[in-house]
């Protein structure tokens, strides 16, 4: 059988292997560990293999491990599900990054309900970037006047983008469509030189998305098995 522990050195190992391919660091790229329907054994494996970076798409399931795991410190929680209006308090309160913001009403209400008391959310706009009816995301042409709102928010840090790109096995589809992120993060960065977060690339696009510029991956599949 093989671990958790092995799966994990396995995920780091192909990070490095993508991005020695294109001539980049493999410190430049953070691999997050998606852990959604997935127990905290699951989780406490991984964290007693040294990984911090765990991610979570179900408020109430996501917020119940927070919890349970509030002794270890040093986790660093992200968000990556989508986002009804009545559930942002339980998500402004409970995780340090939330991957999915994609429309004004929602970055106000993380705004506000993120307590004074906590860092402030580090936050990742979600762009629907092969304008998916299907897919959560703001357009790309909204891009510019949520970005305004979110960096003009105390309680949020704006840090990047993220995308869930149109599945396909070519990797060339899957290249181009992580290179329209990549080309919107460049223009975003340009009037926001802070920003230094492009979240891309799932177990089954890893190595496109690091050829395109990722510089954060979130694999659950590929460490912790299929999800029923
Ligand atoms: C479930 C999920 C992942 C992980 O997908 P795998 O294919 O299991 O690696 C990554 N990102 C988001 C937003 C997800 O919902």
């Amino acid at each position: 059988m093989v671990t958790i522990a092995e799966r994990l050195d396995a995920a780091y190992a192909r990070i490095a292997t993508a991005a020695k391919k294109c001539n980049r660091d493999e410190k430049d790229i953070t691999l997050i560990a998606v852990s959604k329907k997935k127990p905290l054994e699951d989780i406490l494996a991984a964290f007693d293999h040294g990984h911090r970076e765990f991610a979570e798409s179900y408020v109430q399931e996501g917020v119940e491990k927070v919890q349970a795991l509030n002794d270890h410190k040093t986790i660093v929680w992200h968000f990556i599900g989508p986002i009804q209006s009545n559930k942002t308090k339980a998500i402004a309160e409970h995780f340090h990054w939330v991957q999915s913001v994609d429309r004004e009403k929602i970055a106000r209400r993380l705004n506000e309900q993120r307590p004074t008391n906590m860092k402030p959310l580090n936050i990742l706009i979600q762009v629907n970037i092969d304008n998916d009816d299907n897919k959560s995301g703001c357009a790309i042409a909204q891009l510019p006047q949520l970005a305004e709102l979110v960096n003009n928010s105390r309680q949020l840090h704006l840090r990047g983008l993220m995308a869930i790109p149109a599945k396909t096995d070519s990797f060339d589809a899957q290249l181009q469509s992580f290179e329209k992120l990549k080309a919107c993060f460049d223009k975003l960065q340009t009037q926001y030189p802070q920003l230094d977060t492009l979240s891309m690339g799932m177990s089954a696009d890893v190595d496109a998305a690091i050829a395109a510029g990722s510089t954060m991956v979130r694999v659950g599949t590929a460490i912790f098995g299929e999800r029923s």
